[in-house]
């Protein structure tokens, strides 16, 4: 490996045999032969163990290292070094390194290609990721959660609601979507407090979650107000499902001395090629069709 860093002592970092095997990680050297065979000439790091084989047998060969990586991982890590060749781009990506029996490591790779005689050269670094990869999917999840109730939130539903639709557009798969809005909340906060407005709104959230599949989306859009997606629901599969969980709503104790909460729900099925607004659109005109008629109901039509 070449090198103008100079130590402060006036010798060159290389002198120092301590410093490569300490690094966190792995610095490389990969060649990639014109036939498109692969070997590490360079490996130092404190990372290499966590690779499974040996310097000296992924110098002669890389693919022990590859193969090592999951059934997935392995041709997008392929699909990167020959984009990397083709078109003389860094190669920047991370993957998931599974270790026997310890789980699975979230590696990042950067490498910095140039072409040699004889085929194509990187010089490049991984790293362990595997903190900051967690640290993401929790703030992700954060940003998607409702505080008050632990639901998903209205970007969340936002989100699923477009890729639901997009699916139900492509395979003509039924969905439907529900919208919920507790009677009368105000008089709850009125006569109970706003404290134990927030109790019912949490005890409600859960009642929904409970009475659905795992595959549906219970979100809340804003106040006291909730949608339910439903992929792979027909209107009528959805309106029965509906009309149970007002039932059960009804029954439920929400710890109200001398009240019943109640809910009415709007539910209208995806149309192949709606968009998003449409569908929540009619969603909510049942809904207010239900408040109309007296609340403490389902309404699926107009
Ligand atoms: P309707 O049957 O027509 O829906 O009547 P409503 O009283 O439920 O509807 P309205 O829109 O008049 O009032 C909604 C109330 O919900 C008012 C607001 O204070 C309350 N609310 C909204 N968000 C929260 C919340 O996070 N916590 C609590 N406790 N109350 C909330
Ligand atoms: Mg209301
Ligand atoms: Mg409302």
């Amino acid at each position: 490996m070449t090198s103008t860093t100079v130590m402060p002592g006036g010798e060159s970092p290389m002198a120092d045999p301590g410093m490569t095997e300490r690094l966190p990680g792995v610095i490389f050297r990969l060649h990639r032969a014109r036939d498109g065979r692969l070997h590490f000439p360079y490996l130092a790091g404190s990372g290499l163990r966590l690779i499974g084989a040996s310097v000296e047998q992924l110098a002669r060969d890389a693919r022990p290292a590859l193969e090592h990586l999951g059934e997935e991982e392995y041709p997008r890590l392929m699909t990167a070094i020959e984009r990397s060749v083709s078109d003389m781009t860094p190669i920047a990506t991370k993957f998931r390194l599974p270790l026997k029996g310890r789980g699975v490591r979230w590696i990042a790779l950067r490498a910095q290609p140039s072409a040699e005689q004889d085929g194509t050269l990187w010089h490049g670094m991984m790293i362990d990721i595997t903190e900051q990869v967690a640290e993401e999917a929790r703030l992700r999840r954060l940003s998607d959660t409702d505080d008050l109730t632990g639901c998903a939130n209205r970007r969340r539903l936002m989100h699923r609601l477009d890729e639901e639709i997009s699916r139900s557009n492509r395979h003509a798969t039924p969905l439907s979507l529900m919208i919920l809005d507790i009677d009368h909340f105000k008089q709850v906060n009125d006569g109970w407090g706003h404290l134990q407005g927030d109790r019912v709104l949490r005890a409600l959230a859960a009642l929904c979650r409970d009475s659905l599949r795992e595959e549906d989306l219970v979100a809340r859009l804003g106040g006291e107000e909730f949608a339910l997606l439903l992929p792979l629901t027909p209107e009528s599969r959805g309106q029965h499902l509906a009309e149970r969980l007002v039932e059960r709503i009804a029954a439920h104790d929400f710890g109200l001395p001398g009240r019943t909460v109640t809910v009415s729900i709007g539910i209208a099925e995806h149309r192949i090629g709606e968009d998003r607004d449409s569908l929540l659109n009619r969603a909510d005109r049942r809904l207010y069709a239900a408040k109309h008629a007296g609340r403490n109901r389902v309404v699926t039509s107009p």
